[in-house]
Parts: structure tokens; C-alpha cells; sequence
């Protein structure tokens, strides 16, 4: 197995894509904040089934972290990183510094409006811009053919998705499912924070999801019922403060009354100090006979 290279420039990662490229390889690019774990790897190993040359960036983005956020005590542990990197696959890591991304006088911005208005948005003021203005930056620095997403994360998705669409990128962008522990919580770096017993109730979160997704197979179609049902679900687990809990148009993120085109259920949960965030997309059943 080859072991994986290692960059730390724009220059360095400029070059290695550009040879891989000149002999005829596409490129594939998981961006991640590091701490990566078997979600991380199951991107990876996707980017190496569609492409040939996969860059795996790492690096902890100051601008998509709020003032009162994690950035600082966020997990770093490069070490472990390579070694999952190298095994799922990656051909090199990228790992920007802040100095470089961020020069003293840069002052332009990306924004994905109206996306950015539900779910994480208003709960964490500045994230997307902060995701979309170095999401941006990564891709023009890599210049992928193809990026890896996880569902994971949805309203990312569909803002990357929206970024690439009204600003022209030329990059494919595959989402891949959620993975998670096999009790079924989702798979996150921030999992690490958890204490003990609310490592025991976050596996709640996900089956609070699946409930949902039993009713409406069941029949139930009102979306203000299915919502107020999960949300008293959710703030009622132990140690569990709800941020929100919502039931909307999978590609619009607006708001829906009944359950006709698919949806997304979405939830953000405080364990303790720990936020923790989950979905699941429900089929269309196409509009009432
Ligand atoms: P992060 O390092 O948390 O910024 O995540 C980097 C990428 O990995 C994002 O596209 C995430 O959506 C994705 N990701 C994180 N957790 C999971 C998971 N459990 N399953 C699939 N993808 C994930």
C-alpha cells in the first residue's frame, strides 16, 4: 500500500493534483475538520470507487465556528487520521493553515442565502458562510472533479449543492449515506464528548427519526402532528435540551404541511454540552388521489 502524501501548502497540493491530472486521473476530494472516523473512511472509499486520485483535506475552519463553539477544544488527532486516510484509500492529505487560508486582508465571503434561513441556520449564525466561503476556497486550491459529501450533515449538502449550481463550479457533488455506530447513533467526531449516560441516550435520537418514519408509513401525513410527536419525543429524553426538530421539503427546505413530495426530518439535539444533529429523508407518495 502506498502511504499517503502529506501537504501543507497550496502550492504542494496544487502540484501533486496537477501531475496526477496531467497523467490522466480524476480527482476526488473529501473535505473534513479531521477526527475522522469510519463515516470519514466510507467517504473516501466512495471517492476512490468513482475516482482515481483521491485528496482528503483536514483542517479545523475557524470562520464556521460561533464565538461560543468548540473550535479551540475541537478533537486534532493527525496520527490516527493518516492511518485511516491511508487504509480506506486516499492518495494525499491536505492540511491547510489558517495563516495561509485566511490571509490578514482577505474580506470576501461566500453566501448560499434563503438555505441558510432553517435548521442549523439560525441556531449557529455564520456557520454556512463560514462552511461555503472555504468549501469554495478548497475546491478552486484542489480543483476536483468529483467532491464527497455525507448526509450526515443534510442542509450542508443541499447548500454545497446550491453553491456549485448557481456559481458554476465544475465538480460533481456525491452524497454519500449516513454511517453510524450499531446501536445507530450517527457516526460524528463530537460523539467523543459524550459522558457515559449520554453515550446511553443518544441512540434515542435516531430511533425518535425512525418513529417518524413508522408513522408516516403507517399513514400519517400531517406534518404538524409528526412534528409536535417528535419534538416532545426528543425533549423528553434525559439530559436533552432540543434545538429544533423539523419536518421539510427535502430539496427547498421549506416548509410543508403534509407529507406528499420526499421530506426531510431533521433534528438537533443538546446532550449536555454536546450538540448533536441527525435526519432522515422520507419518500414522496406523489399528490392525493
Ligand atoms: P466533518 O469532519 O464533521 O466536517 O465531516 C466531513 C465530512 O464527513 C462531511 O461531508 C460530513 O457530512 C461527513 N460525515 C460526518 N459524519 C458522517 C457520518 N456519520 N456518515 C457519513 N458521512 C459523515
Amino acid at each position: 500500500m502506498n502511504s499517503v502524501e502529506l501537504w501543507e501548502s497550496i502550492s504542494a497540493t496544487r502540484e501533486a493534483v496537477r501531475r496526477a491530472r496531467y497523467s490522466g486521473q480524476r480527482i476526488g476530494f473529501v473535505p473534513t475538520m479531521g477526527a475522522l472516523h469510519d463515516g470519514h473512511a466510507a467517504l473516501i472509499r466512495a471517492a476512490r470507487a468513482s475516482t482515481d486520485f483521491v485528496v482528503v483535506s483536514i483542517f479545523v475552519n475557524p470562520t464556521q465556528f460561533g464565538p461560543k463553539e468548540d473550535f479551540s477544544k475541537y478533537p486534532r488527532t493527525l496520527e490516527a487520521d493518516q492511518a485511516i486516510c491511508q487504509q480506506a484509500g486516499a492518495n494525499g492529505i491536505y492540511l491547510p493553515s489558517v495563516t495561509e487560508m485566511y490571509p490578514e486582508r482577505s474580506v470576501s465571503v461566500v453566501e448560499v442565502t434563503q438555505l441558510d434561513q432553517v435548521l442549523c441556520g439560525p441556531s449557529r449564525p455564520g456557520h454556512f458562510r463560514g462552511v461555503c466561503t472555504v468549501v469554495a476556497k478548497l475546491f478552486n486550491i484542489v480543483l476536483p472533479d468529483v467532491a464527497l459529501f455525507g448526509q450526515k450533515d443534510a442542509q450542508q449538502c443541499r447548500i454545497i449543492q446550491q453553491m456549485v449550481r448557481d456559481l458554476n463550479f465544475p465538480v460533481t457533488i456525491q452524497i454519500e449515506p449516513t454511517v453510524r455506530e450499531a446501536d445507530g447513533l450517527a457516526m460524528s467526531s463530537r460523539n467523543r464528548y459524550l459522558s457515559a449516560e449520554e453515550r446511553a441516550v443518544a441512540p434515542r435520537i435516531y430511533q425518535a427519526l425512525q418513529k417518524v418514519q413508522d408513522r408516516v408509513a403507517w399513514g400519517e401525513r400531517d406534518v404538524a402532528r409528526l412534528e409536535s410527536e417528535l419534538q416532545q419525543e426528543l425533549a423528553s429524553l434525559p439530559g436533552a435540551r432540543l434545538d429544533y426538530a423539523r419536518i421539510l421539503d427535502n430539496e427547498s427546505l421549506t416548509m410543508v404541511a403534509i407529507v406528499e413530495r420526499p421530506c426531510l426530518v431533521a433534528v438537533a439535539v443538546f446532550l449536555g454540552t454536546t450538540r448533536l444533529i441527525d435526519n432522515l429523508t422520507i419518500p414522496g407518495f406523489g399528490p392525493a388521489p
